[in-house]
């Protein structure tokens, strides 16, 4: 099951709370409404949200002390901050950034762009984290000392392959398309094009050598990283 990014709305006009809730719901998000600041706490407290949507203007604590509160704490330090705010209120902007948001819109805002905002700061606060050891096949990577070996081989990456090949292997037999794994391993460079994982991807396999074919291609969806090609090494089999 794919987990929908959960997202907080902070908005005290129940309209554009309602109507926000229902485009983030078939833009493929759960949207978790509140209508002010305690109750918004009350949900930070139970479960925390992906991300935030917060109205500047609520009754009560503003949605810039609120911003800054949930910077100030550990719980809530890294959680990314959508500001809404009133068109053509510069100043707000400027001190909703100073006090921890991520980013703001303005109202009235399109749903497409109020998604695609929301997508980007997820983007920016997700990439993938680079922790642990894994293995595939007889390929091991460990990313507390950056080395990677291959039947006991150690092979040289560069940052981004290296990068690339931590996630392809932490999610192997898996298909992952262009554009996902942009998401998941440039994270915050939204703007660069796909054909750039074509050209990891090629400097990946070639670095790899002999384990190069355990990154496949598949045809109109993507890459794959597979360890079932590398499972009976001919050198292995060919006593028994
Ligand atoms: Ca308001």
């Amino acid at each position: 099951m794919k987990h929908l990014p959960r997202v907080l709305i902070v908005e005290d006009e129940p309209a554009i709370a309602e109507l926000i809730q229902v485009n983030l719901k078939h833009g493929g998000f759960t949207p978790v409404l509140a209508y002010d600041s305690v109750a918004a706490q009350r949900e930070l407290d139970a479960v925390l949200p992906d991300v935030i949507l917060l109205d500047w203007m609520l009754p009560g604590q503003s949605g810039l002390s609120l911003a800054r509160h949930w910077r100030r704490q550990e719980r809530t330090r890294s959680i990314p901050i959508l500001m809404l705010t009133a068109r053509g209120d510069e100043p707000d902007k400027v001190a909703g950034l100073d006090a921890g948001a991520d980013d703001y819109i303005t109202k009235p805002f399109s749903t497409q762009e109020l998604l695609a905002r929301i997508r980007a700061v997820l983007r920016r606060r997700a990439p993938e984290a680079v922790s642990d050891s894994v293995s595939v096949g007889a390929l091991v990577l460990d990313a507390a000392t950056h080395r990677i070996s291959y039947r006991g081989q150690d092979i040289k990456l560069g940052p981004t392959e290296f990068k690339l090949l931590n996630y392809l292997m932490k999610h192997s037999e898996r298909v992952h398309s262009r554009s996902s794994l942009l998401d998941k391993v440039w994270g915050d460079h939204v703007f660069i094009e796909e054909r750039t994982v074509d050209v990891h991807v090629k400097r990946l396999r070639e670095a790899l050598g002999a384990a190069g074919t355990m990154v496949e291609t598949v045809r109109g969806a993507g890459y794959r990283l597979t360890g079932v090609a590398a499972k009976i090494p001919a050198a292995a089999s060919a006593g028994s």
